[in-house]
């Protein structure tokens, strides 16, 4: 049942970023959400004696248009119409106009009803997207010039190097360093709005799993100086999936893994084979993930107020979720506040 809920939700957000291609799908999603309610309305109508009429049906249409757009929402209020008249208002079972003519009134009436909630839903997906479309252009514009700001410092680093002129090089990495920071945030801006309207290109392969996590172990070692990241791996199973996608999940928890913990020295990181998948763990032994903020942890946006003045954007972990659902994996944490924490991303094995 909790599986069943999951992957309804699962569906229901993929459906509202537009990233159901398969159409058959989306409509007899909505055929059966609607047979339900029929169900639950024909309950109310002949067993409680209510008279709900479309009440719950402008209910489907709104959510058919809230997670599907315009398409299944007229096929929503269209059908839900069509069936409450048909299965549910007298005669029965027939399309026969009854002796009570405030019925077709009815049905007029929900049509309208039904065909103006799925303009307005349609207007504020919209402007949604115009949202999200600008931002990823401006994210996609602001990429150049962060790049020749980048190459312009590390010159006059090198330069001032050369004449041997130690403030200016120190000026001129300081440059770099937070040229890196805003090209990080940059980088997210332009993912996330990928992830919100369904563009997000994934290309997949077959790779071991524990080679991408011993690179990536490997790149992160390099550019941390305050912890050392122990890798060990248990099997050489193989996954299918977008390499650099999910590479950028386990860098998410590593580099996290060290920020969280500014006052330990390690962060372990395994690879073992479970379940018939594999099983990528990174702990740390830092500040811990409090109780209260456990839901909250791969919403988009969420910062824990115990992260003090850790530099971040709360993004990270809500993108890594979203890859995570893609490739039909998992992506959870265990943690006590105070002591660290253990992220596990679990992955299916890839199959023949
Ligand atoms: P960011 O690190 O940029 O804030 P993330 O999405 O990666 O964004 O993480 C969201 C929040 O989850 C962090 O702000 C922090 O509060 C918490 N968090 C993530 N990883 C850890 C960790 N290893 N230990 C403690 N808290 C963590």
């Amino acid at each position: 049942m909790k599986k069943l809920w999951s992957q309804t939700l699962q569906f229901l957000e993929a459906l509202h970023r537009g990233n159901i291609k398969n159409k058959m799908q989306v409509y007899t999603f909505i055929s059966l959400f609607i047979s339900l309610f029929l169900i639950i309305e024909s309950y109310l109508f002949t067993n409680l004696g209510l008279e709900p009429r479309y009440i719950l049906s402008l209910l489907i249409v709104l959510l058919s248009a809230w997670f599907g757009g315009i398409g299944p929402g007229i096929f929503a209020t269209l059908l839900a119409g069509i069936a409450t008249y048909y299965f549910l208002l007298d005669p029965r079972g027939s399309f026969m106009i009854g002796e009570n003519f405030d019925d077709l009134m009815y049905l007029f009436i929900f049509l309208i009803e039904g065909t103006l909630i799925v303009m307005v839903i349609e207007l504020h997906r919209k402007a949604d997207r115009k949202r999200s479309e600008f931002l990823g252009t401006i994210s996609h514009e602001l990429k150049n010039p962060l790049t020749a700001i980048k190459a312009y410092a590390q010159l006059i680093s090198r330069f001032a190097k050369k004449k041997k002129e130690t403030t200016i090089t120190e000026f001129a990495e300081r440059i770099d360093k937070q040229v890196n920071h805003v090209s990080e945030m940059v980088n997210y801006m332009l993912d996330i709005t990928k992830v919100e309207t369904g563009q997000l290109i994934y290309r997949d392969e077959i790779f071991v799993a524990s080679d991408l996590v011993k690179e990536v172990v490997k790149d992160q070692q390099v550019i941390t100086d305050t912890h050392t990241i122990h890798f060990t791996s248990l099997t050489d199973k193989t996954v299918m999936g977008d390499r650099y996608r999910i590479g950028q999940v386990i860098i998410n928890l590593i580099s996290n893994a060290v920020k969280y913990s500014p006052h330990a020295k390690e962060v372990i990181v395994q690879v073992v084979g479970k379940q018939n998948g594999v099983q990528i763990s990174v702990k740390d032994f830092g500040i811990g993930i409090r109780e209260k903020d456990r839901n909250k942890m791969f919403q988009p946006f969420f910062r824990a107020d115990n992260v003090k003045r850790a530099q971040g954007t709360g993004i990270g972990l809500y993108i890594s979720s979203q890859i995570v659902v893609r490739h039909k994996g998992k992506l959870w944490f265990d943690s006590e506040e105070g002591k660290g924490s253990t992220f596990y991303l679990w992955l299916p094995a890839a199959t023949d």
